[in-house]
C-alpha cells in the first residue's frame, strides 16, 4: 500500500506557507556576503529586542536543563496586571500562529466554515484547510477589511471570523468603533478571533475588553514577534474569557512555550520605554519609506503598521534583482498581488539602501 493512501486528505492538499527567505538562504544561493544582506520581508523591529530582554533571555539559559513552566504562569500574571484580567483569560502559544491552530482544534470539524478577508494572514487559510473546513474569502475594500461584507458572509456553517488590525499584508486597519460594532453583530454561533499582531505600533489600539467581560465568543490575539523584536523565541499570547481560555489551554502541549521565551517575553513587556521608543521610530521610518516611494513615483497603500506595500510592475522580477543586491522583501504573488512587494520598515540607514536599491533595479 502506498503512503499517500494512509494519509489524512486535507494533509495531501494542505498549501505550504512561504515564509520571507532566511539571510543565511540567500547568502548562499547568490554567494553574498550575509554581513551585507538586510531582510525586511518579516515585518520584524530592525532594532532588536529590548536590551533587558536579551539579558533575562540570558539568564534564562543558566537553567536551560530544567522543563518550562508549562502554564507560563509568570507571563500570564503579568499580562493580567497589563490588561486589567484575570490570569485564568490567558493562553500562552509557541507564536501567536500556534493559537491560530489551537483555535483550529477547538472549533473545526470538516464541513465548518471560516470567513476571512483577502488578502489577509495567510495562516488563516492554512489553518481552515488543515482541519477540513472551508475558509469564505471576501475581498478587502481599498485594501482594507470590508466588516459589513464579513459579517454578511456568516452562514449557519460558520464557526469562526479572523480579522487583523491592522491587516497584514495591507498595513490598514479598522476603527475600535467599527470593530465593536462588528463584533456586536455577530450572531452566538460564531467565534471572533481578533488578530493584534502590530496593536503596538497603532496610537490608540482598539479595546475589546469591554466585549470580552460581557461574555462574548472573542479571542484576541497579540504577539512578542513584532514589536518587541522577539520573533525567533516563538511567544505570543490571547486574551478572552476565562471558558475561552481553558479550551485553548485544554488542547495545547504541555510545554509549548520555552523558558527562555517567557523570560525575555516578562522582561519585554517591562520595558515599555523600549517599546515607546520602537514606535516613534517606526513612524519616522514609515514616513521615510513613504516619500522616498512616493519620489520613485510608486503608488502605495497607507499603511499604520511597521510595513508598506508599494506597486512596483513586476513584482517578481524587482524582488528578485533586489534579492540580488542584499535586500530581502517579501513578493505579494502569493497573496494575489503580483505587482506589489511588502517592505518592512528597517532603520533609517536600511530603509536607505532599500530605496537607494529599488532606485538602481527600476531605473537602471
Ligand atoms: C506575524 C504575524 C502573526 C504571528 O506571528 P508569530 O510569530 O507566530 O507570533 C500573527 N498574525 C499576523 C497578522 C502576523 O503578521
Amino acid at each position: 500500500m502506498n503512503l499517500e493512501a494512509l494519509v489524512n486528505p486535507s494533509v495531501l492538499t494542505q498549501p505550504v506557507y512561504e515564509p520571507g527567505k532566511p539571510i543565511e538562504d540567500v547568502a548562499r544561493e547568490l554567494g553574498l556576503d550575509p554581513a551585507t544582506i538586510i531582510k525586511l520581508a518579516s515585518n520584524e523591529n530592525p532594532f532588536g529586542p529590548s536590551p533587558r530582554a536579551k539579558a533575562a533571555a540570558a539568564r534564562a539559559l543558566d537553567q536551560g536543563e530544567l522543563y518550562p513552566d508549562g502554564g507560563c504562569v509568570a507571563l500570564r500574571a503579568r499580562l493580567a496586571r497589563a490588561y486589567g484580567l484575570d490570569a485564568g483569560q490567558f493562553v500562552i502559544g509557541n507564536g501567536s500562529n500556534e493559537l491560530l491552530e489551537l483555535l483550529g482544534h477547538v472549533f473545526l470539524r470538516p464541513g465548518d466554515e471560516v470567513v476571512m478577508g483577502n488578502p489577509a494572514f495567510a495562516v488563516y487559510k492554512l489553518v481552515t484547510l488543515l482541519f477540513g473546513a472551508k475558509p469564505v474569502e471576501v475581498p478587502l475594500v481599498n485594501h482594507k477589511h470590508d466588516l459589513a461584507a464579513l459579517a454578511a458572509a456568516v452562514t449557519p456553517r460558520t464557526k469562526l471570523i479572523f480579522v487583523p488590525s491592522p491587516n497584514n499584508p495591507t498595513g490598514t486597519a479598522n476603527t475600535e468603533a467599527e470593530l465593536l460594532a462588528f463584533a456586536r453583530s455577530l450572531p452566538e454561533h460564531v467565534v471572533f478571533a481578533f488578530d493584534e499582531a502590530y496593536a503596538e505600533y497603532l496610537e490608540n489600539p482598539p479595546d475589546l475588553r469591554p466585549l470580552i467581560r460581557e461574555g462574548r465568543k472573542i479571542v484576541c490575539l497579540r504577539t512578542f514577534s513584532k514589536i518587541y523584536g522577539l520573533a525567533s523565541l516563538r511567544v505570543g499570547y490571547g486574551y478572552a474569557s476565562p471558558a475561552m481560555a481553558a479550551l485553548l489551554n485544554r488542547v495545547r502541549q504541555p510545554f509549548n512555550v520555552n523558558a527562555i521565551g517567557q523570560a525575555a517575553a516578562i522582561a519585554a513587556l517591562d520595558d515599555g520605554a523600549f517599546v515607546a521608543n520602537c514606535v516613534r521610530d517606526n513612524r519616522a521610518g514609515l514616513a521615510q519609506l513613504e516619500a522616498g516611494l512616493c519620489a520613485l513615483g510608486l503608488k502605495t497603500v497607507p499603511s499604520v503598521a511597521n510595513f508598506i506595500l508599494a506597486k512596483v510592475g513586476d513584482g517578481a522580477r524587482v524582488f528578485a534583482e533586489l534579492q540580488k543586491r542584499g535586500v530581502i522583501v517579501r513578493p505579494m504573488k502569493p497573496y494575489g498581488m503580483p505587482e506589489w512587494l511588502r517592505l518592512t520598515v528597517g532603520t533609517p540607514a536600511q530603509n536607505e539602501r532599500l530605496l537607494g536599491t529599488l532606485a538602481e533595479v527600476l531605473c537602471g
